[in-house]
């Protein structure tokens, strides 16, 4: 489909119109004060599932580096990606007054669960610290069942911002314990949580999963788990201790597909459902300023979504909206002062920076070694730029004595991955202008059951009212 935004909202408002026509042919007004309410009463077929997706730190230069990233080359033109097919617009991401217009993902995922701005760090609270109703607890006030699913910790600001309300996004335990303490009319608030978080939820001053074992949930820690999940009991998946691998490192190719497939399985019910979806370390390769990680995760999402395209096409009676909190690194593609972005090294990469940084802070740099991890040659020079970093580091830990050969070792990693990250962004011209969040607008996707409401400009607040006038509120 060749998307085109004024065709699209020209459909939508053709539709609207041509009830009112019907209904006026049956004789019931459609003029006057009466209007505007037969109009909304006569359109008023709310989605019976939604799902928000939410690409962290996934500003709109990541949405144009994996287009071009993907790119058949076996075509003349540019092909359209998951993203640009269901383009519909646009939002803001500035916080509450008090913290400036550049957010964190913890006020940018209140902003987008609540429909109220609020200061940096704040979870589900509006700037005086007073809790304030998420869609998702809307939904589940509303029969449907809901889930989160994410590539972070399960406690993580984005999905926290949806499941708790707590001052501080740092307050990781505190947000835990919510998650089984705070209960809505006598009910959990989640019927599916996948992602990461052992360290948050196996804990020597409690243990959550078994807390949520005895209340009735199913606990599963492998993603092999996913296919055997019993249907119609709620489900806490814990997969890794903090975040999940990047998805270029992990054990299963696009692991939020396989997670989204399982929880939708797991939702899917007469009354519907309300699904947060979070690619969460989209934001994480921003702020490493690593395009080969971000890439990635991008791919990772995009997987993703091709299946809601899937599963809307069987369900067109649920919406699914996909936006960013707030981009992340200022990235550029084509930098320095070249009128040239070069992906093909990304395209045939396997490996993270940080990866190969851990192998080869053991192994020797060599021709060799570095083929096997990088899927490439690389040049003399770069291969010089890495040796440079290694001994100089170890040079250092010889100079300290033993008791410092630890800590040493975490420095040439360190060194190693900016070095590996460096020769990514010099082969494609990847620019980056910040290791935090950038104030610029996020692009909004929609498909699905009302995703016309969404076109244009959006205030991020708009998303989440927008979402509760949808659920009914
Ligand atoms: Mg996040
Ligand atoms: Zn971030």
């Amino acid at each position: 489909m060749n998307f085109n935004l004024t065709n699209l909202y020209i459909v939508g408002q053709k539709m609207k119109k041509s009830i009112v026509i019907a209904l006026a042919m049956m004789g019931i007004s459609a003029c006057s004060n009466q209007n505007v309410l037969t109009e909304e009463v006569a359109t008023y077929s709310p989605p019976k599932n939604i799902i928000m997706v939410v690409g962290d730190g996934m500003g709109p230069a990541y949405i144009t580096a994996y287009r071009y990233y993907r790119d058949n080359l076996n075509t003349a033109s540019v092909e359209q990606t998951v993203f640009d097919r269901n383009l519909v617009g646009a939002s803001s991401t500035y916080p509450a007054l008090v913290s400036g217009y550049v957010t964190d993902s913890a006020a940018g995922a209140t902003a987008l669960s609540t429909g109220v701005k609020s200061y940096n760090g704040a979870i589900g609270v509006d700037v005086n610290k007073k809790p304030v109703e998420t869609v998702l607890e809307f939904a589940k006030k509303q029969g449907k069942k809901t889930g989160v699913v994410v590539t972070s910790q399960i406690n993580h600001a984005t999905p926290a911002s949806y499941l708790s309300h707590n001052e501080s996004r740092q307050n990781y335990n505190e947000i835990a314990d919510s998650y089984f303490d705070e209960k809505l009319n006598g009910l959990f608030k989640m019927d599916v949580m996948l992602g990461g978080g052992w360290k948050y939820f196996l804990r020597d001053d409690r243990q959550l999963v078994n807390e949520f074992k005895s209340s009735g949930f199913q606990y599963i820690d492998k993603y092999q788990q996913l296919e055997t999940i019993t249907p119609n009991q709620p489900v806490i998946g814990l997969f890794a201790d903090v975040g999940l691998p990047w998805a270029l490192d992990d054990e299963i190719p696009y692991r939020l597909s396989v997670m989204t497939k399982a929880a939708i399985n797991q939702l899917d019910n007469e009354n519907g459902f309300f699904l947060l979806v979070e690619a969460s370390q989209v934001d994480w390769g921003g702020h490493n300023n690593d395009i080969v990680a971000a890439m990635g995760e991008m791919d990772d999402l995009a997987k993703a979504l091709e299946y809601f395209e899937q599963y809307v096409k069987n369900n067109p009676d649920t919406l699914v909206v996909v936006t960013a909190d707030h981009s992340t690194g200022g990235l550029t593609i084509g930098a320095n002062g070249i009128y040239e972005w070069k992906p093909e090294t990304l395209r045939i990469m396997k490996h993270t920076p940080k990866f190969i940084a851990d192998k080869l802070t053991e192994a020797a740099i060599t021709p060799e070694s570095t083929r096997l991890l990088f899927n490439f040659d690389l040049t003399d020079e770069e291969l010089t730029a890495l040796r440079t970093v290694k001994e100089g580091g170890f040079e250092e830990a010889e100079d300290m004595g033993n008791p410092y050969k630890d800590k040493d070792a975490s420095k040439v990693n360190k060194e190693l991955y900016k070095a590996i990250k460096h020769i990514a962004d010099q082969r494609t011209n990847t620019g980056w202008t910040s290791s935090a969040h950038t104030a610029i607008d996020v692009p909004v996707f929609a498909f699905g059951s009302h995703s016309e409401e969404f076109i244009g400009l959006n205030n991020n607040i708009d998303i989440a009212n927008k979402i509760f006038t949808l659920l009914g509120k």
